[in-house]
């Protein structure tokens, strides 16, 4: 079934409405037509079956069918994850958000290669989240803020583990942190460096700010494979690619 972004200001009883570029998407690129039933997911957890009942300029009026009100809590995933080059931070966004990583932290460090906020980047990666909803069906976009730096993001991190993704480390692996024989914590946060890694010192501080570094093994990957893999191993480590 085609899935759509509804506005909740725009569910009524059993009446909602289209506009904008999800009307247009309906209308006038899938060519739906009245009668069609689809899903509507508000970003706020919850998702609506309904049925399509008026096609007009820039709007589609539904008529409401079924709700499925948001599911309960699990363990929350934050990713800080440090601006990388090119069209890497959408893909990151995109794997993220279909992962059902909670919220993506943006981050300046010292390695970065790109260091300048970019307010059209920004938008550009809510809309690919809301997008990879669609796709995947997942009814809440993650919470993807403006860009932040590195110092702010250890000082204000809040997340009953914290732990940062280095591959100098020799200690810690994910299997050590979060053995399957114990309940999962309520939220984690995981620090992702960019592709020219964590500068001397930033470990130190993120240390002293209560994140333990972990390891994923003796290969150096990717910074974007390190978030993606990394972010499913920790989904799966807290039971969050379970069914139900
Ligand atoms: N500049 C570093 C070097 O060449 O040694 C590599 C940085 S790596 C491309 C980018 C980020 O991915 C790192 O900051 C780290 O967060 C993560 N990463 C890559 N491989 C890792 C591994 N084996 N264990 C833990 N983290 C890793």
């Amino acid at each position: 079934m085609r899935r759509f972004f509804v506005d909740p200001a725009a569910v009524a009883g059993d009446a909602a409405a289209l506009t904008g570029s999800e009307a247009h998407h309906l209308s006038e690129v899938l060519r739906l037509t009245p009668g069609t039933e689809v899903e509507l997911f508000d970003g706020q957890g919850t998702i609506y079956r309904a049925r399509v009942e008026r096609l007009s300029r820039g709007r589609v009026e539904l008529h409401v069918l079924a709700v499925t009100p948001p599911a309960g809590a699990r363990p929350h995933l934050t990713l800080g994850v440090a601006l990388l080059t090119g069209k890497k931070m959408d893909l990151v966004i995109q794997k993220a958000t279909e992962l059902g990583v909670d919220a993506i932290l943006p981050y300046v460090s010292r390695h970065c290669s790109v260091k300048e906020r970019n307010a059209n980047k920004e938008e550009r990666w809510q809309r690919i989240a809301v997008e990879a909803c669609k796709q995947c069906n997942r009814p809440v976009p993650p919470h993807c803020p403006g860009v932040t730096d590195f110092a702010t993001l250890i000082a204000s991190a809040r997340a009953d583990r914290r732990i940062v993704f280095w591959e100098q480390e020799k200690r810690h692996t994910l299997a050590d942190l979060l053995p399957a024989a114990a309940p999962p914590p309520a939220s984690l946060i995981a620090l992702f460096g960019p592709e020219g890694g964590f500068a001397g010192g930033e470990i130190d501080e993120a240390v002293a700010a209560g994140f333990t570094p972990v390891s994923l093994g003796r290969r150096i990957l990717r910074a974007e494979t390190a978030v993606i893999s990394g972010g499913a191993i920790l989904q799966y480590l807290l039971g969050n690619l379970a069914q139900g």
